[in-house]
């Protein structure tokens, strides 16, 4: 490189850092989501770039509820569920009058570039806003959900499989006293990711999902078979899209006459201290986010592929829609 190719770099670098960033989370919260805002904001700092926190989500954008954030302002979160951000779901954001107005705040502020760590929907919003004003935008996927079109990771979902496993372990243990099926209902209205890495984790019987079809009278059929070859108990992990685990228990037991209970598991899912694997890699990919962003990025989604950080077309990303992997339906028919 020539002296003047070297300069015209070094000067194309100095006028697209950025001198001020925000982040927010946004849709459902999930564990890491602390992690990952915490990486963006110390890395901002470390970068000698401000830092703003957006409280809320798009809700705190439309209100203003932006603060200057420090590295102090994200001491003691890393081992925290949730989000010292607080998200919300906001319907007026989802309106081009609204985009307009938030993104007015962030002028106030002197804001140029905005981290956005949600689901999909979230992700989807942030595309709108940077179409239409131009700002600088950079996603993480950030979802117990799983469902990021892209990548094979989301912030949360490691915690939350953690999570349904250990009561699928307890429900085993009661469930083998007393001979029972047990069905647990787990998050997940249109995608079964969750349901089927912790049931395969878990070692169910069956996971509905979704996504696959199923024949609840063959299910009946085969538990009935397996019972009378000496099977102590069977679990059945049902993702809450297809269908209600209430319904679901109350005919497996009028059909096979077995004790059948069901817990369904709520909210207890999104909650707890995040694992080691969403913590690191929460804290990559928020370091990745506010270096793409304070040196002139935008419009990409930091995930993984195959175990290795990867960045995507945000457009792409929000414009395609994650399928189950095959593999993994294969692997817990298998399995059980
Ligand atoms: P989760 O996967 O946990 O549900 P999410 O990010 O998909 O998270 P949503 O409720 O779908 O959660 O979206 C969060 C917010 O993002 C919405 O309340 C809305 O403000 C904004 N949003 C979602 N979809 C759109 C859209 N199509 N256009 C503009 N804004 C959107």
């Amino acid at each position: 490189m020539t002296f003047r190719e070297d300069w015209l770099v070094q000067w194309e670098r100095l006028i697209m850092t950025k001198k001020a960033i925000a982040v927010l989370t946004s849709g459902g919260d999930s564990p890491g989501m602390n992690a990952a805002a915490r990486a963006v904001v110390r890395t901002a700092i470390f970068e000698g770039v401000r830092v703003f926190g957006i409280y809320n989500g798009y809700k705190g954008m439309l209100k203003d509820d932006i603060v200057e954030l420090t590295t102090r302002s994200v001491s003691d979160i890393i081992q925290r569920g949730g989000t010292f951000l607080g998200t919300a779901r906001s319907a007026e954001f989802e309106t081009p009058e609204g985009r307009q107005k938030a993104y007015a705040n962030l002028q106030k502020h002197g804001i140029e570039g905005l981290v956005i760590i949600g689901g999909d929907g979230s992700l989807r919003g942030g595309a709108k806003l940077s179409k239409e004003t131009g700002i600088s935008i950079v996603g993480l996927p950030g979802t117990i959900d799983n469902d990021v079109w892209g990548t094979d990771y989301t912030i949360g979902c490691d915690t939350a499989a953690n999570t349904i496993v250990d009561s699928i372990n307890k429900l085993r243990d009661t469930a083998s006293a007393h001979r029972r099926i047990m069905v647990v209902e787990v998050m997940g209205h249109k995608s079964g990711w969750l349901a089927m890495m912790a049931g395969i984790a878990g070692g169910a019987e069956y996971v509905l999902v979704p996504e696959v079809k199923f024949n609840l009278n063959r299910l009946c059929e085969e538990i009935e078979e397996d019972y009378s070859h000496g099977k102590r108990y069977s679990l059945i992990v049902v993702a809450e899209g297809a269908g209600s685990a209430l319904e679901i228990g109350k005919y497996i037991e009028e059909k096979t006459g077995i004790d059948t209970r069901v817990s369904v598991l709520g909210h207890v899912q999104r909650g707890g201290s995040p694992t080691v694997e969403d913590r690191m890699k929460a804290s990559l990919l928020g370091e990745k986010a506010a270096l793409a962003i304070i040196s002139g990025e935008s419009n990409v989604v930091f995930g993984y592929n195959q175990g290795r950080p990867v960045s995507i077309n945000l457009f792409d990303a929000v414009d395609n829609t994650k399928t189950l992997n095959p593999e993994l339906v294969r692997l817990a028919r298998v399995l059980a």
